[in-house]
């Protein structure tokens, strides 16, 4: 494996030179796969090229700086609640999403439970470098830490998410699905206590609680919100994974349902696949498959 560095232009360079024909890992802008070689484009720059040809193609874009050895890790620091010393040796349920980006698909919340004895059991599987792994791995990895691990899926798929929508917004609707991941997981767990409680935060901890403020059960004790939070403990990793499958899984489900490829992800493409949705059954069709208040709801309509 290669990773390179673009700055923006080059990156666009890259997508037209490696258009987008598999699906998108979170965080990716394209990924494309041949025979001999992968590529995946990263919102942050990072370019991986994967396979056989890796190196050789790499060398075909002598003006991308190598990513430095020790960056990969260091660079992003996390943010938020300070973190007990030692914490990443806690028993804790954590918790994550996926699917907020992408325009097709289901939003979905995973929390999942790791137990200190089983962090080594996880640690073994890979878990930590989750948004470089292929969906044949997540796949493989998912099913391992479900086999073992008590977890708790929330799966919104579009039709429900857009439903949903209207009563509130989308900040809201994933600060009760944590909650409410995060309680399914702590009941199952019981008489067990967990040290603490791990969420990936996507709102600052005030205005989390105030969208719980009207939810009969209210997680509060020894709860933390960090940024980055898989880096912090392997149970957010985890539940990265568990998420990440589940929506690999209903991507499946609603490719199979329109009869051609449902893509993750955001690009020119999405739009053109919507349009053929709208085309076929109109908004409330597209609204099974696609998050309709996204911008590509109108770039679609007019594509017609
Ligand atoms: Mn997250």
């Amino acid at each position: 494996m290669t990773v390179l560095l673009a700055n923006p232009t080059q990156l666009k360079t890259l997508e037209a030179t490696y258009p987008t024909n598999t699906n998108l890992p979170t965080g990716a802008v394209f990924r494309h796969k041949a025979k001999q070689f992968s590529v995946t484009g990263y919102r942050s720059g990072k370019v991986l090229f994967q396979g056989h040809q890796a190196q050789v193609q790499a060398a075909n874009w002598p003006n991308l700086k190598a990513q430095a050895a020790t960056a990969s890790k260091t660079t992003a620091k996390s943010k938020g609640d300070k973190l007990p010393p030692n914490f990443a040796n806690f028993s804790v349920i954590g918790s994550d999403e996926v699917g907020n980006g992408s325009y097709f698909g289901p939003l979905t919340i995973a929390a999942v439970y790791v137990d200190k004895t089983q962090l080594d059991f996880v640690n073994h599987l890979g878990v930590a470098d989750s948004k470089t792994l292929t969906d044949t791995k997540i796949a493989q990895i998912a099913t391992q830490l479900m086999a073992k691990l008590p977890y708790h899926i929330v799966n919104i798929m579009p039709e429900k998410y857009n439903a949903v929508h209207q009563k509130m917004n989308i900040e809201k609707m994933k600060a009760i699905s944590h909650n409410f991941a995060l309680l399914k997981v702590y009941q199952q767990i019981q008489p067990q206590q967990p040290d603490a409680f791990l969420i990936d935060q996507f709102e600052p901890r005030p205005i989390y609680y105030r969208y719980l403020a009207d939810e009969p059960t209210v997680l509060t004790q020894n709860v933390y919100l960090t940024t980055k939070a898989e880096q912090n403990h392997l149970a957010v990793a985890a539940a990265s994974i568990i998420a990440r499958h589940q929506a690999n899984l209903s991507m499946n489900e609603l490719t199979d349902k329109a009869g051609f490829k449902i893509p993750l992800g955001n690009h020119q493409a999405v739009n053109e696949i919507a349009a053929k949705l709208l085309q076929q059954g109109g908004e409330s069709y597209l609204g099974q498959f696609a998050k309709l208040h996204f911008i590509n709801t109108k770039k679609a309509q007019a594509l017609l």
